[in-house]
């Protein structure tokens, strides 16, 4: 079995969804197609829940018209036959219906932990999915839906619970036995409650690989509009070239530090079970694409990827000198308000350490103060230079450094992964730092 997951903008005009239909019925074997909202959706059903969340029902009903009209456009395009545009109409309606439904709840039901606005974010992967199984069946295929919101779940951690999984697929699966292409929304989830949840944005490659993982499928597709994972970021740099192979581990580093073609969660699951994840182009199928395996190929430098928003914290302290139990106090502070750390660097009397998530920072550094001098850098950027063995082999920090002779470096991270070396610089480099490292490592001027 193959899991096939299309993003938004694969399936985000008409011509599009029907050149995945192609796509995924020229592939051979039987397959899992998940899909995320049509481009621009989970944005839009965002806007609305935020108006509702303010009470501001009028702009709210503004944006829900709009999207109505949007998908009843889309839906006008799709189908081909009179009775399929009928029944396409028939789900816009539905659906509308619903979310002016969900509308009409009270204020205090949207906020942000609570399960209306959930609901609301969920009818993006609900819609997008029926009106494809639509399509298909228009086609003549032999397709079925089968619900996320029957199999995959989330615990009170939010964490996948990846062997629950696997055990509802069973029974699901052996039902759909006949079935070629079984369709199944990304992103969307039930949490410990049973409630309606997501996967966080950009979710739906998580859904395929928790799928992928669960079954045991001989290959996760992830399809987008780039022709998989890029050495440099392409939005910043002129010259970049598609990775044709990667590890787990260096497309995980490559996906948490900032490349933004995958959520970065997605190779866990796919590694623990062994299943190859492959990066696909929509828009050029025959682009060999990224291969990400257990599979080693020795290229020292592969690839470069940038964090931003990340916050630099100093911690010193007198006490730190010569004394032991200082890390394991400053850790417990971050582990109490739930916030990573990323990358950590330390000298006899002080650590420096960054953080993604800065919404529990004057707690944190309130509490850091009450036995050190804390100084806080905000607005910098991580950039990860990921490859075979990087973070052992001569003459690579050289080459690093010698192309990054004009910024000034903040923090420098080397040898805890094998792959990955990390440097922190103020977000103002950023742009410097991918080209200078593109012409200089990659030969790319
Ligand atoms: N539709 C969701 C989002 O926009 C999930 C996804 O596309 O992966 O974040
Ligand atoms: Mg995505």
């Amino acid at each position: 079995m193959l899991v096939l997951k299309f993003g938004g903008t694969s399936v985000g005009k008409p011509e599009r969804m029907r050149k995945i239909a192609n796509l995924v019925t020229e592939t051979p074997g039987k397959k899992v197609v998940v899909l995320s909202a049509l481009s621009g959706t989970t944005n839009a059903l965002v806007t609305i829940g935020d108006f509702l969340l303010k009470g501001d029902l009028d702009a709210a009903e503004k944006e829900i018209t709009v999207l109505e009209k949007h998908y009843q456009a889309f839906v006008s395009e799709l189908y081909t036959s009179e009775n399929f545009k009928a029944i396409g109409q028939e789900i816009v309606s539905r659906f509308f219906i619903f979310i002016r439904l969900l509308a009409a709840g009270h204020p205090d039901s949207y906020r942000d932990d609570d399960k209306s606005y959930r609901e609301l974010l969920a009818q993006g992967e609900l819609i997008s999915t029926e009106l494809f199984y639509q399509h298909l069946l228009e086609r003549k295929i032999n397709t079925r839906l089968l619900p996320a919101l029957h199999f995959m779940s989330i615990d009170e951690n939010e964490e996948p619970e990846l062997e629950k999984i696997a055990q509802r697929l069973k029974p699901l699966l052996k039902s759909l036995e006949h079935v070629d292409i079984i369709i199944t929304q990304g992103y969307i989830c039930r949490n410990h409650k049973n409630e309606i949840d997501n996967l966080k944005r950009g979710g739906s490659d998580y859904t395929a690989s928790l799928l992928g993982a669960a079954i045991g499928a001989e290959e996760i597709q992830i399809w987008t509009d780039i022709d998989g994972m890029h050495n440099n970021d392409p939005r910043i740099v002129q010259k970049t070239y598609p990775i044709s192979e990667l590890t787990f581990d260096e497309a995980s580093e490559l996906a948490y530090f900032g490349a933004k073609i995958l959520h970065p969660s997605t190779i866990v699951p796919a590694q623990k079970y062994n299943v190859p994840v492959r990066l696909k182009n929509t828009m050029d199928e025959n682009a060999p694409g990224t291969l990400i395996s257990n599979k080693e190929t020795k290229s020292v430098f592969k690839a470069v990827a940038a964090k931003d928003g990340i916050t630099a914290i100093n911690i010193k302290s007198s006490r730190m000198l010569m004394a032991y139990g200082f890390l394991r106090r400053v850790f417990e502070i971050f582990e109490q308000y739930k916030t990573p750390i990323d990358m950590i660097s330390t000298s006899e009397v002080a650590v420096s350490l960054t953080i993604d998530q800065a919404a529990n920072l004057d707690k944190i550094v309130d509490e850091l103060r009450t036995f050190s001098h804390v100084e806080i850098d905000p607005n910098q950027t991580i950039v990860s230079i990921v490859g075979h063995r990087i973070g052992n082999q001569k003459g690579v920090l050289d080459k690093i450094f010698s192309c990054l002779a004009e910024v000034p470096v903040r923090m420098v991270s080397v040898g805890g992964s094998y792959n990955n070396i990390s440097i922190l610089v103020d977000t103002q480099y950023k742009e410097q730092v991918l080209v200078q490292l593109n012409a200089g490592v990659f030969n790319l001027a």
